[in-house]
């Protein structure tokens, strides 16, 4: 037998990188965008390193930007993609100083979040500093072109020239845009079988963007006066960030996280909400069970990452065949449950069969494999089947349980008191 030699403890630190179980095509992305940020930021400050002056501005915004941290560390953060408002810091660093340090900016920011706030996966947190980098120093570059004849430490710059604030609020879009297609880009390489449009962000979203630039830009405009006006804007910052962090937090807490609905206590929250106010009104409403076919022999034969994607494709098809304000969660491994307001017994049947057929058309490409799942689905009516939540999933789930037994990929309505 032939001993191996054993491999130098750098090599076997870095063959247990996390990033490496991740698919060819992110680890390329992500390698290729933090090498253009680390590269860029090197060039930067070998060919035309910062003033004392310019890195102490930048110090003091990043220092602002390390009390935001902080003040809100014991709210914690919300797994996955979490909004706060450090760019009202880092945007005044792309207007009025060099590019490089828009660039390096981030760093200790993100590093402080990694240290102090969640730990999360290294990688992604480098990835996601050197996307903002690339972000705030694309956003500087143009400021700085289209402002070179005016004097950021005039006093006027930002405050009285409307075209200069023009240049920084559209400079602010540039830089939350390339931010948003880099992270959506990752994202998509992560999960193909999302729409380009989810990851981009909802209206929402977007909104916060559009007040996270406006706040970056009066800080910009505080700093030129004096940077004492900026220090002022740090309290309410603060504040701001806290509150929204509590409602991500609220809102995460509700959130299946494998397909973004709502989860089983939300939903029932939701559901008996719902059903006391359709009562009340003598409104119809229905209630949907519906369970994957089969979905063990999915994970069985693909593994279980793709009977994930599996599930989420199957939640967005299901989705897909509701009304707008039906009302869809996560009620447990592969079973979904679904409040239709408004809907008598036909109308809750025809609901179904659509959501039925919308899953037989909507097959799962997930990686090599293309996985078709049929789901089977139980029916109970508001009033015919129960008067309360609890009664009606129990008949939803006998109409399940009839549908399976029935040969599965079909819709059951639920037996009546009175017999089937
Ligand atoms: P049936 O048609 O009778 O419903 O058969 P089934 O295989 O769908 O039902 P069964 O209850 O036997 O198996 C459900 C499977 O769902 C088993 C479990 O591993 C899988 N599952 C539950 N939650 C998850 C999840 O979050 N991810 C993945 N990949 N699989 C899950
Ligand atoms: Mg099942
Ligand atoms: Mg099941």
């Amino acid at each position: 037998m032939v001993a191996s030699t054993p491999r130098p403890v750098a090599v076997e630190w870095l063959r247990r990188w996390p990033l490496w179980t991740a698919p060819f095509g992110l680890v390329s992305y992500l390698l290729a965008v933090v090498s253009v940020a680390a590269g860029l930021g090197v060039a930067g400050l070998v060919t035309a390193p910062p003033h004392l002056v310019q890195w102490a501005s930048a110090v003091m915004l990043v220092g602002c930007g390390v009390v935001c941290v902080e003040a809100s560390r014991r709210v914690g953060e919300p797994a996955g993609i979490a909004k706060d408002l450090l760019s009202a810091w880092t945007l005044p660093i792309a207007l009025l100083l060099p590019p490089v340090l828009a660039l390096l900016a981030p760093v200790p920011l993100i590093a402080l979040k990694q240290i102090r706030v969640r730990s999360g996966l290294v990688y992604r947190r480098v990835f996601t500093a050197a996307a903002i980098g690339l972000a705030n120093g694309s956003a500087s570059v143009v400021f700085h072109r289209l402002t070179a004849n005016a004097d950021p430490h005039g006093g006027t710059f930002l405050l009285t020239s409307s075209a200069v604030l023009a240049a920084a609020l559209c400079c602010g879009a540039l830089c939350s845009a390339v931010n948003v297609v880099l992270i959506a880009t990752a994202a998509r390489l992560t999960s193909p079988e999302v729409r380009w449009w989810d990851l981009l962000g909802d209206r929402e979203q977007r909104l916060l963007d559009a007040g996270e630039i406006c706040l970056g830009v009066v800080v910009t405009g505080c700093w030129t006066v004096t940077p004492l006006l900026a220090l002022v804007m740090l309290w309410p910052i603060v504040l701001v960030q806290r509150g929204m962090t509590h409602a991500q937090l609220r809102a995460a807490a509700r959130t299946d996280p494998k397909t973004g609905l709502l989860n089983a206590g939300a939903w029932e929250q939701e559901a008996d909400r719902e059903i006391v106010r359709a009562t009340r009104e003598r409104r119809p409403l229905a209630i949907l069970l519906a369970d994957l076919d089969h979905f063990k022999q999915v994970n069985d034969i693909h593994g279980h990452l793709v009977g994930d994607q599996v599930l989420l494709s199957a939640s967005q098809a299901l989705g897909a065949g509701l009304r707008q304000y039906d009302l869809l969660g996560r009620f447990g491994g592969e079973e979904f449950a679904m409040l239709l307001p408004n809907a008598d017994h036909n109308e809750a049947c025809q609901i179904a069969e659509r959501v039925r057929r919308q899953m037989v058309v909507a097959p799962v490409v997930a990686g090599d494999a293309v996985v078709e799942v049929t789901v089977s689905i139980g029916v109970a009516t508001l009033g015919k089947h129960g008067t309360d939540l609890t009664d009606l999933l129990t008949a939803a789930d006998l109409a399940l349980y009839r549908a399976k037994a029935n040969g599965r990929n079909q819709v059951a309505l639920a037996p009546t008191a009175g017999g089937a």
